[in-house]
């Protein structure tokens, strides 16, 4: 085994670069050999939270789901590795409690940022009220308050981004330490984690 398992839990606005980054972490872990799971927020909703919706209490029901599962994962040894807005910070917390070995990525970018990348086009659709509950827009999000790293993606490549979170699980040694960079790989964006 070449790690320890842990739950490593984005939240962020929509846009911010969750999955980006996410997707990264989890090429670099995989490139060490490591057990590696990604929980997208486009499968979980469409197969273990079908039929949620996006009302606070739905929202949370989802977090909690994704967490549960996050764990089962990570207390078996793999590295959980969950890209969700998550916008309410309690659950967020409930779900940290629950968990084993949890950290915490804010991926940090300021709304106007988001909204200009708008990835998927749903900032434009939630302004023309197209799209209601629409996080940072007609939605709340609450940012962590001691998250164990954050991303700064409007002044960070997604290169330091990375960086930062591999040597956090590293730091904590949740993965064996490498004098090698993390290496870059572009994806395709696929994940539709637009709402959670
Ligand atoms: P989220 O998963 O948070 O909704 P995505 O990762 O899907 O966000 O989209 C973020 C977008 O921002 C991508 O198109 C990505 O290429 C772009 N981007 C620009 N700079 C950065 C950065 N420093 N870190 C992460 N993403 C960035």
């Amino acid at each position: 085994m070449q790690n320890q398992g842990v739950t490593l839990w984005f939240t962020g606005l929509s846009g911010a670069g969750k999955t980006t980054i996410a997707k990264q972490v989890e090429y670099e872990l995989k490139v060490r050999k490591c057990a590696v799971e990604m929980l997208d927020g486009d499968i979980v909703r469409t197969h273990l939270s079908k039929g949620l919706g996006f009302s606070k209490e739905d929202r949370d029901t989802n977090i909690r789901r994704i967490g549960f599962v996050a764990n089962l994962l990570s207390r078996n040894g793999v590295i959980a590795i969950v890209s969700a807005i998550s916008p309410y910070r309690a659950v967020r917390e409930e779900v940290r409690s629950h968990t084993d070995r949890f950290i915490e990525v804010f991926v940090n970018a300021p709304l106007e940022t988001c909204e200009s990348r708008d990835v998927k086009g749903l900032y434009a659709k939630a302004r023309a009220g197209e799209i209601k509950q629409f996080t940072g827009i007609d939605d709340p999000y609450e940012e962590p308050v001691d998250p164990e790293v954050v991303c700064y993606t409007s002044e960070e490549t997604i290169e330091e981004s990375t960086a930062k979170v591999i040597l956090t699980l590293e730091r904590l040694g949740y993965v064996p330490k490498t004098h090698k960079q993390p290496t870059l790989r572009t994806y395709a964006l696929h994940s539709q984690d637009y709402y959670i």
